[in-house]
Order: C-alpha cells, then structure tokens, then sequence
C-alpha cells in the first residue's frame, strides 16, 4: 500500500532542484540564471533559494540546459530531430550552448520549411557557428526548400508524440521522469576553456574559500603552487561570490585549455608569529595582522 501511497505522491514533481545547487551551498551566492531565463516566471526566490512553482512549469526544460552546475533534474521537452538534423520549431528557441552540445552528439543541420527562419534563431545559429569555429568544429548549416506535406505529416505525428508523452508523464513514478542529463559544455569539449579564472595575487589572501566552493575541482595546490585549471570552469561564480577580497574574474574566452600556475610563498608573521600563505614574498606580516589595529590586543595573545 505504502509504494502505491508512495507512487501517487510521486506524480507531482516535475523538476528538481538538487544540492549541487549554488544558492543551496552558498548564502552569498548571486547565480540567478535559471530564474533569469524562465519564461515562465515559475520559479520564484524564498530565503535566497529557488523553488519551482509546479503550476506555471511547463516542461520546457530551459533551465535544466542552462544551468552551469546541471543542478536541476527533470525530464525537458524533447526536441525533434532526424538523421542528425534538428527539426525547426517556431515554438521555441534553443540556447547557444544547446546547440553546442548537440553539435558534439552528431547535430549537423537544422531543417526548416522554405524560408521561413524566425530571426531569434537565426541570431542563435549565428552565435553558434561562431563559436563552433573556435572550437574547430563545422558549422551548423540550415537545411531549406524541404517538401512542406513531409513536414506537415511530420508535425502530425510529432504531435501524437508529444501528446503521448506528457500522458505519459503525467502518470509515471518520478525516478523515471529524471534524466541524469549533464548539460555541461565541459564535458563535450574537454580540450578547450570557455572561460579564464584570474586571480588578482595582490588582493587574494590565499584563505582558499573559493577552493572548497568549487565543485568543478578548477583549484589545487601543489607544493607552493596553486593550479587553475581552466577547461573545468563552467562559470557558475561560486568562486567569486564567496572570496572575500574580489580576486577572481572569470573571463569569457574560448580557447585551447591551459593551466595557470602561481606560485606562493610560506612565510612566520612578523606580528604573531604564525605561518601564512602570501603571493608576495616582501609581505612580513599575515593579512589578520596587517588589517589590525596597532592599539588592539593580537587576536593570538
Ligand atoms: S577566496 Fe579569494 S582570497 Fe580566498 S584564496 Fe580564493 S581568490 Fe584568494
Ligand atoms: S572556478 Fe569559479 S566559476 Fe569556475 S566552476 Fe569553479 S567556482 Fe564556478
């Protein structure tokens, strides 16, 4: 009886918001991306975290692609393709990194009727195309003149599908309405960095704060050395949510990966006489030390 209780309950939840989440992990996070994004305005902000209203979601599965961290899980509305062309649909507009992604899992063309391309997706192709260069790819090219009455008959069954499957949705367990889907860029390009994480060496403090926030794994230490690694960040600004001096910059930059190293230097400070992590090796005292009021007790004393 319980898994029958169980099941029903179940068929409610559409979308999941997971702990990987940044404003789950992060009081001062700022990432707003997926809440920016829906057209839908379901989701709203509560105690600084977002929670979907099930009654305006439809589905459409928008925040799920553009989510940095793929913290949302749910099942998205499937877009039509065939023999790795993308159908067109007026009644949507996928995002650039959507594209992206379906370039890498055999996307080749997007096929339209006549001439009839919305100019939101032209825009999108574009960005795409150009991107794709970078990332030394072929273009996404756009397939016209296909017989209207193949995709009239096309869009005929595409709605039975469609149909069938939110029937099916509306009545399936949740475990098999979540799709594991990753939606990271990372992950279908491992050889190139979209973005540059910066470390300004003169504000940071070494406190590693933005180490322990990253749930890409960009920062490591080695020895005296701290290793960025570029290609990982999905720019999801944990990092610079949560660093308290404003050292790190995340740059939008497509390029082939590359590491960042800087070295540090372990040093006593003058004042208290703890060992402190500095990038600057004329630095004598450790930065509690150093922002401290000279007539105040040492915090160590
Ligand atoms: S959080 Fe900021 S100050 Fe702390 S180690 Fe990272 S960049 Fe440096
Ligand atoms: S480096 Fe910063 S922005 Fe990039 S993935 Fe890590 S926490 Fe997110």
């Amino acid at each position: 009886m319980s898994m029958f209780v169980n099941w029903l309950e179940s068929l409610h939840v559409d979308l999941n918001i997971t702990n990987k989440c940044s404003r789950k992990r992060n009081i001062r996070s700022t990432c707003s991306i997926c809440f920016d994004g829906c057209k839908y305005n379901a989701l709203t902000i509560n105690q600084q975290k977002f929670e979907i209203i099930s009654e305006r979601c439809t589905s459409c599965g928008d925040c799920i692609i553009s989510c940095p961290l793929s913290a949302i899980e749910g099942m998205s509305a499937s877009r039509e393709f065939e023999n790795g062309s993308l159908i067109y649909d007026e009644g949507y507009t996928p995002s650039v990194k959507e594209l992206l992604i379906y370039k890498k899992r055999g996307l080749h063309s997007i096929i339209i009727a006549g001439n009839s391309l919305n100019p939101k997706w032209e825009i999108v192709i574009n960005q795409a195309n150009r991107k794709l260069k970078f990332l030394g790819q072929n273009p996404i090219i756009v397939l016209k003149d296909v017989n209207e009455e193949t995709l009239s008959r096309r869009n005929f069954f595409t709605s039975i599908q469609k149909e069938g499957k939110q029937l099916a949705k509306r009545l399936a367990p949740v475990e098999w309405k979540k799709e594991a889907n990753e939606w990271k860029l990372t992950k279908y390009y491992p050889d190139y960095q979209f973005y540059t994480v910066e470390i300004d060496q003169n504000k940071c403090i070494l406190c590693q704060a933005c180490f322990s926030f990253c749930l890409e794994k960009v920062f490591s230490i080695r020895d005296t050395i701290i290793l960025i690694e570029n290609e990982k960040c999905v720019n999801c600004k944990d990092c610079t949510d949560i660093c308290p001096e404003h050292a790190i910059e995340i740059n939008p930059d497509i390029k082939k990966r590359s590491e960042i190293h800087a070295t540090f230097h372990i040093k006593e400070c003058r004042d208290c006489g703890k060992l402190f992590h500095t990038f600057q090796l004329e630095t004598e005292k450790c930065h509690i030390c150093k922002d401290r009021d000279p007539e105040w007790l040492s915090p160590y004393l």
